[in-house]
Order: C-alpha cells, then structure tokens, then sequence
C-alpha cells in the first residue's frame, strides 16, 4: 500500500539538531501516493512539509503538526545515457547514488554540496552550490528538464526556457514538489583531482589566494581559524584543486573501491567512534586547540605542495567522519552562511570574526568559498564570497547566538549580500525580506497563488520568515 496509510507520527529535526517538531511522516512510493498526502491534509486541515534527507541545517524541511512528505523512498535511477552524461532520475535519488552510477563510465556530478547524501529534490529545492561555485554556479545551472507536481494536481515539464523553471528550483519546496529531473553530469578522465594546499597567514593571504586562482582551478575552498585575532585574524588553509587527465582508457581511479572513503583512521580506528572523542574537545578551549594545531599543521606539512586526491574525499570531506554532528549534543549547533559582493567581503568577515571574538562565541568550524550570481528566484549567489560559520549552541547560549547573528545580519545586509535558506536557522522575517527584496517576494507569492492557491505547502521555516 501506497501513500496515506503509511502514517506514522514522529520527530523531524534540522541537521543541526536546534530545529526540531513533531510531525506525521508519510513516504509515498509515487505521484499517485504523493496527490493522496495532499488530499489527506485537506481532509485533516494541516499543512504538507516536502522532506529529502533532511540535510538542512535548520528548519526548512519540517512542521510541527504537518504532513511531513518524505521522499527517500522514490529513488529509482529513472535513464543513464553514457554517451551525453544525461541523468534522469526521482527527485529521492542522493547525490551518492548518482556518483555511484555514474563514476565508472567517467561522469561525475557537475556540482556537488559538501555531503553526498542530500536527495536530488533537495539539491534543487535549495539549489546547492560545490566548491566550484565561481565557476559552474549552482546544480539548477545543469539541469534540462524538471517534472513538478503543484499541490493544486497539475503535473508541469519545465525546461530552462520556461521561467517557472527558475522559481521551481530554489523556491525550498514552498511552490511544488519537483517529482523527477534530468542532470547533465561533468565528464571526467580520471578519479582523482590534483590539489594544492596553501597556508594562508591573514585574510589577506586568503583572499589573494582565491584571486589567484579563480580564473583556473576547477575547485577553491579555505578554511578559517575563528578564534585568531589581530595581525592573524583570518589565518588558515586554502585548497586549490584541479581535474587530472589520465590518458587511460578506463583509469581504475575510477573504480569504487579507490572512491570509498576509509573506514578507520590511521588504518585501526573504526571512524564511527570519533564523534565521541570529538565532544570531549567541543567546547571553546578545546576547538581553539584544534584550530591552531590545524593551522600549524598547515604551515608545517604540504603547503605548497600538490598532491593527487579522489573526487570523493575533496568533495565530501564533512562525510569523513560519520555523525560529527553528534559531538554538538545536547544543544546542537546552528550554521550561519553568508554571501557577500567581492567589494566588501574583506571587511564584512573580518567584522564578523570581531563580533564573535567579542562575544566568546567563536565558529568552531569556518569555511570560505568564491560565489557567482544566478537568475533563480530565491537566490543566494552574489559575485563574491561565502562563509560558513558553525555555531555551538547550549540553552544558556542560545539567546546571545542569535543576538550575534542578527548583529552580523546588518552587516551582510548593508553591504548588499545574501543568506542562504539551506543554512539559515536565525533570520528573522525582516532579513529575508531585505535579502530577497519585494519584487522576488511578489513572484513568489504570484506563483503560490497559481501552483497551490489553498497554501498546502510550508515549513516552519516559511511560517517563521513568513514566506508563505
Ligand atoms: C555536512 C553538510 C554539508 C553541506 N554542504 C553544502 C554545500 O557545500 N553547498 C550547499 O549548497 N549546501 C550544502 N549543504 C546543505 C544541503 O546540501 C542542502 O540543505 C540540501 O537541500 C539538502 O538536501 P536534502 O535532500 O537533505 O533536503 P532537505 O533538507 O530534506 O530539504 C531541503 C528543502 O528542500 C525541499 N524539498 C526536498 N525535496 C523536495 C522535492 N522533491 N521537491 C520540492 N522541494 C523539496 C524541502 O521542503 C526543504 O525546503 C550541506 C549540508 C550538510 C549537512
């Protein structure tokens, strides 16, 4: 049996564990059971969450009280094709279950987040964007074809020609449920990437670096030590990396078992445990120690020296040690990621660095990326730069976490820059409505009256920025 019947009642929590609700789980196996959920919240008054992995940091992909419409179960590989590198699949298919398919005919996908394991619908509900986000944009840039199912039953094609295409991908699931999509993939000639690591002393170094590169890499990412100050503030390790070419015909790089990431460290310690050591170090003394020490490791071992690495360890790094988010129990941890034009970038994070350091709030995880703009509607592309800053947070903490981003909010805000819906868990309805600016705001709101005028779908991040 499909749809409705499998309800079950139970809890939806956002990756970084703070955002969570209750909620009645529904997991259809097919647009038949997909239509019979939103009959049942008309039947029962409530609304519907569409739900992938749930890989957003906050709250986007739940609702207290709601239908939650879980996708993992429609994820069947629907066409390979591996002379174009086109890809159609259900919108349930992961990121992971694509570069498993694809990988040994030489395709790899052309824009991947830092976790392989988002859902293809999340990917285009959020429109993530890779290390490569200068260059190649975000996923929406290489998709032809979308099937969306609106709430009110209408099943839509729609192509990059069309603009409801722009408002379906990055709309976070507020305007239709993206039900299958057709990907080109990147071909590749080899497994492995050449990557190239460089201490960086200051941001200066860091954004010098990025400059230097942009123009050529095929990936750029840094990451930041939060908690230096002064002449060392922004200090870190930039990456560089470039596709290989391997001249031959089927080089076993890429092979999956080159790609699998390992499962212990130093080749004995099962890397399911590290977590639990790792909470022993999460408080601010401890991650001021791992941050220096992975800043002084950076100056002493490889800078400047390249070195080959699969697709899969550059890539998904945040993957290599399984459930790290658990080391933020009990109160779990927020990212906050923004995006600000070249021109201020410079002083806007340097700021943000004094405002945490003031505030002994310090990130204990800072990454740094090289962003392009892009024509999708709820857009966080600028042509500029991004941090990402993770945030522990404690019940004591949690008011004054949310008083430092809101501080740091007007600073993004005033240099013109954006946030990013997959990241956010502290914006208030102000904010998204200076980000995305009122004219975004109308379209969307025209578009939800057309593709689902009983406003069925929501999430309680919608509910709390009043999107919908
Ligand atoms: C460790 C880690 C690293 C990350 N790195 C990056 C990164 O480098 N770049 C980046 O851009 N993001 C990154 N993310 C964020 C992540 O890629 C996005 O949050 C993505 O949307 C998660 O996909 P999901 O399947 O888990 O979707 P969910 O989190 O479950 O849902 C996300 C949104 O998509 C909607 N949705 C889900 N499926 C559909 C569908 N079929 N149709 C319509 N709407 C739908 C939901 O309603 C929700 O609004 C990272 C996340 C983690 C945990």
């Amino acid at each position: 049996m499909d749809g409705p019947s499998n309800e079950r009642i139970g809890r939806a929590t956002g990756f970084g564990m703070v955002a969570q609700g209750d909620g009645y789980w529904y997991r259809p196996t097919s647009v038949e059971g997909i239509r019979d959920v939103f009959e049942a919240a008309r039947r029962s008054g409530r609304k519907v969450v569409i739900r992938g992995s749930g890989r957003s940091y906050g709250d986007a992909a739940l609702l207290p009280e709601g239908l939650i419409l879980d996708f993992r179960r429609m994820n069947n590989i629907l066409a390979w094709d591996p002379e174009t590198g086109l890809l159609t699949a259900e919108a349930g298919v992961t990121l992971e279950q694509i570069w498993r398919h694809t990988l040994e005919d030489g395709w790899w996908p052309p824009v991947v987040s830092g976790t392989m394991f988002p859902t293809l619908g999340g990917a285009l509900a959020m429109n993530i964007h890779g290390k490569n986000a200068y260059r190649k944009g975000t996923i929406g840039e290489h998709v032809t074809e979308i099937e969306v199912l609106t709430p009110s039953g209408r099943t839509l094609i729609l192509q990059p020609d069309d603009d409801a295409f722009y408002e379906a991908i990055s709309s976070a699931g507020l305007l239709g449920v993206i039900t299958r999509a057709t990907l080109q993939m990147k071909r590749v000639s080899s497994g492995d990437l050449r990557v190239l690591p460089l201490s960086c002393a200051d941001w200066e170094e860091q954004f010098a670096c990025m400059e230097r590169f942009e123009g050529d890499a095929d990936y750029m990412v840094g990451w930041v030590d939060a908690f230096a100050k002064g002449k060392s503030c922004g200090r870190g390790l930039f990456h560089a990396a470039w596709y290989l070419d391997e001249p031959a015909e089927r080089p076993s790089s890429l092979r999956m078992d080159r790609q699998d990431l390992p499962d212990t460290i130093l080749g004995f310690f099962p890397k399911s445990m590290v977590w639990r050591y790792l909470k022993k170090l999460n408080n601010r003394w401890g991650m001021r120690q791992i941050n220096w020490a992975k800043y002084t490791a950076s100056r002493l071992l490889g800078h400047g020296k390249p070195h080959p690495q699969s697709l899969v360890a550059f890539s998904f790094l945040l993957d290599y040690v399984p459930n790290w988010q658990r080391a933020y129990l009990p109160g779990g941890f927020i990212q906050y990621q923004s995006f600000v034009p070249k021109e201020h970038a410079r002083r806007v994070f340097a700021e943000q660095f004094r405002m945490q350091q003031e505030a002994r709030l310090e990130s204990f995880l800072a990454v740094f990326k090289r962003h392009r703009p892009d024509r999708f509607l709820l857009s966080h592309g600028v042509d500029g730069y991004s941090l990402a800053l993770d945030f522990k947070v404690t019940e004591r903490n949690w008011p004054e976490v949310r008083r430092l981003a809101h501080r740091m909010n007007e600073l993004v805000l005033e240099a013109g820059g954006r946030f990013y819906l997959a990241k956010d868990a502290t914006l208030r309805p102000e904010d998204a409505r200076a980000y995305l600016g009122d004219e975004t705001l109308t379209r969307l709101r025209t578009r939800k009256a057309e593709w689902d005028p009983e406003g069925l779908l929501s999430s309680a991040q919608a509910e709390r920025l009043g999107l919908v």
